[in-house]
């Protein structure tokens, strides 16, 4: 329990909006992804099938799909993000269709951001939206442009297209006052998207932060890079939004390292990794002036650690400034609690057509085997549920 009495324990909170039914799938589906040779087995499968056209959308819509993910579409996404907003939670849309390489979809994915912007004008249930970089620009243009290689001429009329859809989505987001999370990716493009995230956040962030950058803290560099940031906008008087993550592509990030013969931009361990997310916590609390932090963690001591700085610092509950998120479908207990407690909460919603999602679900699925730890987290807490639902049935009954 933190200083200011906020508990994660608290199971009927954390699952108020799941009725029985669906606790019972959260439970089937959470022990099927406990087992990493099934997740490993079926994630291969589901792909082969997907990629010889064998009909398997609607058994992934009906399972797993559901759990993690608000539809297939903005209008099938509502129905989540309004029974969310009872609970006084907010959803970031996020559209989550990934892999793809060429200028038609890079238009087509702007063209829905800058949808999910106008539904989210003046819509408190959707406070803020997301992008992926790589969502609207090709993979090797921007590790060309992180390596500042020299771009030739067709490079460069394909950088001032993703420029433009860059700025048409931070105008509409600026003018919609709708604030927009740029995702971090691998570090291989990540120094590409950080000079894009600042020089939009220059030209954005006058009055307050529209564009928030994502920093990963399990890259040993990034406190310097937080200091930087906030130095700079200090300098050059602008605010400054980040969202804090641990990061999501650590096997992906040390093979590569390996491979090329390079050092790994991962810290040495786990503890590093948490040491670094709550120190940059208190450096954007100390800032909190300039800096919008949002701490997207599903870890119970880092979310603590904030929610206990933010006492000492006797920063209110609700301040404009703080927000935690987690993913949908993943740690109801924090999101629920936090809520309750009156700290601004949002759950990142991605939705998108059921193929184009499957690299998400694999990820998340993978997450949630017994190996990270998390696993055994959720599933704890749902059969807490459950037996505690059915205790106080007996009671009631008895
Ligand atoms: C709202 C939200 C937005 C997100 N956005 C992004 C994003 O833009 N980009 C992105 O990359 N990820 C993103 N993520 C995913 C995130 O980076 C983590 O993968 C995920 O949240 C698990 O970390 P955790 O903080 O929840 O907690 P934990 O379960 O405590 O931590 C697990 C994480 O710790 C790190 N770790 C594990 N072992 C080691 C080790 N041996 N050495 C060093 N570090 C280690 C890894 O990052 C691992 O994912 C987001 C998550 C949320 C909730």
């Amino acid at each position: 329990m933190s200083n200011s009495g906020v508990s994660f324990e608290n199971t009927e909170k954390a699952f108020i909006a799941k009725g029985n039914q669906e606790l019972k799938h959260s439970l089937w589906l959470f022990k099927l992804m406990g087992n990493p040779t099934l997740v490993k087995v079926f994630s291969k499968l589901i792909l082969f099938a997907i990629k010889i056209g064998l009909p398997v959308s609607l058994p992934i819509k009906l399972t797993i799909f559901k759990q993690f993910c608000g539809g297939e579409s903005i209008e099938e996404s509502k129905k989540v993000v309004y029974k969310l907003n009872v609970s006084n939670i907010g959803s970031i849309l996020d559209y989550s269709v990934e892999g793809k390489e060429n200028e038609i979809d890079f238009c087509n994915t702007k063209d829905e951001i800058l949808r999910i912007i106008k539904v989210a004008e003046d819509n408190p249930a959707i406070p803020y939206t997301s992008l992926k970089l790589t969502g609207i620009a090709r993979l090797s243009l921007l590790e060309k442009l992180n390596s500042k290689q020299q771009l030739n001429k067709e490079d460069e009329i394909e950088f001032q297209k993703v420029k433009g859809r860059l700025v048409e989505i931070c105008n509409s987001a600026s003018n919609s006052t709708v604030p927009i999370y740029f995702d971090a990716e691998e570090s291989w493009i990540q120094n590409a998207i950080d000079t894009l995230a600042e020089e939009m956040m220059e030209i954005n962030n006058k009055r307050t932060a529209i564009v928030l950058t994502t920093l990963q803290m399990y890259r040993w560099d990034r406190i310097e890079y937080l200091k930087r940031l906030i130095k700079n906008a200090r300098d050059r008087n602008f605010s400054i939004g980040i969202k804090l993550v641990r990061g999501a592509y650590m096997e992906k990030e040390n093979l590569r390292a390996s491979q090329f013969g390079y050092k790994s931009p991962i810290q040495p361990s786990k503890e590093n990794t948490d040491s670094d997310f709550d120190k940059a916590v208190d450096i954007c609390l100390e800032n909190i002036d300039i800096v919008t932090l949002c701490a997207g963690t599903h870890n119970e001591a880092s979310t603590m650690h904030l929610v206990n700085k933010m006492g000492e610092l006797k920063i209110p509950n609700d301040h404009p400034h703080v927000y935690f998120s987690q993913l949908y479908g993943m740690s109801d207990h924090i999101t629920y609690n936090l809520a309750d407690a009156g700290y601004n909460v949002t759950k990142y919603l991605p939705y998108g057509p059921v193929k184009s999602v499957m690299p998400y679900l694999i990820r998340r699925a993978e997450e949630n085997t017994g190996i990270s730890g998390q696993m055994g987290r959720e599933l704890r807490l749902i059969v807490e549920e459950k037996n505690r639902r059915q205790s106080s049935k007996l009671l009631s009954a008895g």
